[in-house]
């Protein structure tokens, strides 16, 4: 365990996600939940066919078959109380939903303070929903390719895997460090993807897309992201060509998605895509918050499905299950 690169690797695996350096304290945790797939039995590159969106309309068709009226560019702009009790939703398009139930899988943070408000619980619970940590050092790099890149002394059937640039972990918190002052590194850590050398369905023939996550991006930088966007996007496309030299011929078209971007486009609050940190104080019987842990609010009829609650984030559906069989334990209200 003593090879800087294994031990870059592994690094990487506790802290993608995180505002954390390696050496935080906290790490050990994060690193354990990275691995709950592996305890299902999942080990390597694990890819949707079609891309992660497939998740989501499998989903959609499922639950269609069983008579379930989705509604998409619908946004909530509100939930509405009668009392204590939960009564339905106002769109933002002024539309009025009625409903016995409300289950959020917006971020615990927005659903209590944006679209309940805080005024509407109780002060202690309040208090407690302002103190939830939503801090996210990652941003995500997108790149269309006209050709496959060429990574010197790889295969193109390696180029299929994960390909991590963390050569150790002093540099994994040597670009943690400047996050701490809201600025830019300058050779960050990346964990790319070229999810069309697996899945000929993503792009059109001969053509890739390579996407990276970046840790570590700033939520706000001194300055704005419209002042650093740019220089960061070429820091990081100049890093990857060190590994794949002739990539910036390649390039088509390339967007960087910062933490404030995944927040304005997602409604995740600091871009946080556990919907809060996974940090010991806000995981288990603490998440999102002590009294809220059971995927029930402290409002009748207000239930949290989403990331926000246990166990956290990522694309495993856990949470989302749990609370499904939670409201049908509690049964339906009247
Ligand atoms: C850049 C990035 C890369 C990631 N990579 C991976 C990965 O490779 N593997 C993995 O397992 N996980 C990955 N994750 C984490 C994973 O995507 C999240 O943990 C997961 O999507 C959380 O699922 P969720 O359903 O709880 O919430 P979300 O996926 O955040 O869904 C919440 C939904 O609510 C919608 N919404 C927000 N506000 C409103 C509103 N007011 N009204 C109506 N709808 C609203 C949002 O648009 C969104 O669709 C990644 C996350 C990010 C940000």
């Amino acid at each position: 365990f003593d090879n800087p690169l294994l031990q870059g690797a592994v690094s990487v695996d506790a802290v993608l996600g995180t505002a954390m350096g390696p050496r935080s304290p906290n790490t050990v945790f994060t690193y354990l939940h990275r691995l709950v797939g592996a305890s299902y039995g999942y080990q390597g590159v694990s890819q949707v066919t079609g891309g992660m969106g497939m998740i989501g309309q499998a989903l959609a068709g499922s639950a269609q078959n069983e008579g379930v009226d989705i509604r998409t560019t619908a946004k909530v702009a509100n939930i509405n109380l009668d009392g204590s009790c939960v009564e339905g939703v106002t769109l933002e398009s002024g539309e009025r939903i009625t409903a016995p139930l409300v289950i959020s899988n917006v971020d615990p943070v927005t659903t209590f303070t944006s679209l309940l408000g805080l005024q509407n619980i109780e002060t202690g619970m309040a208090r407690r929903v302002s103190q939830i940590r939503n801090n996210s050092g990652t941003a995500k790099l997108h790149i269309a390719l006209n050709d496959l890149p060429q990574f010197t002394g790889l295969t193109d059937e390696q180029l299929g895997h994960r390909l991590i640039i963390a050569p150790d972990m002093n540099y994994i918190e040597r670009a943690f460090n400047p996050i701490k002052y809201r600025e830019c590194c300058s050779a960050p850590v990346l964990d790319i993807s070229i999810s069309s050398v697996n899945d000929s369905t993503l792009t059109s023939p001969g053509k890739h897309v390579l996407s990276a996550l970046v840790q570590y991006a700033p939520y706000s930088p001194v300055g704005g992201w419209h002042q650093h966007k740019q220089a960061f996007t070429n820091v990081v496309i100049d890093l990857i060509s060190q590994y794949a030299p002739g990539l910036r011929t390649q390039i088509v078209a390339s967007e960087l998605c910062t933490p404030a971007d995944l927040e304005q486009d997602y409604g995740m609050t600091g871009g946080q895509w556990h919907h809060g940190e996974l940090t010991m104080d806000q995981v288990l019987m603490m998440r999102p918050f002590p009294g809220c842990s059971q995927y029930a609010s402290a409002v009748d009829g207000l239930f949290l499905c989403g990331a926000g609650t246990h166990p956290g984030g990522n694309i495993m559906g856990l949470a989302g299950s749990n609370a499904a069989a939670e409201v049908i334990k509690r049964g339906n209200p009247t």
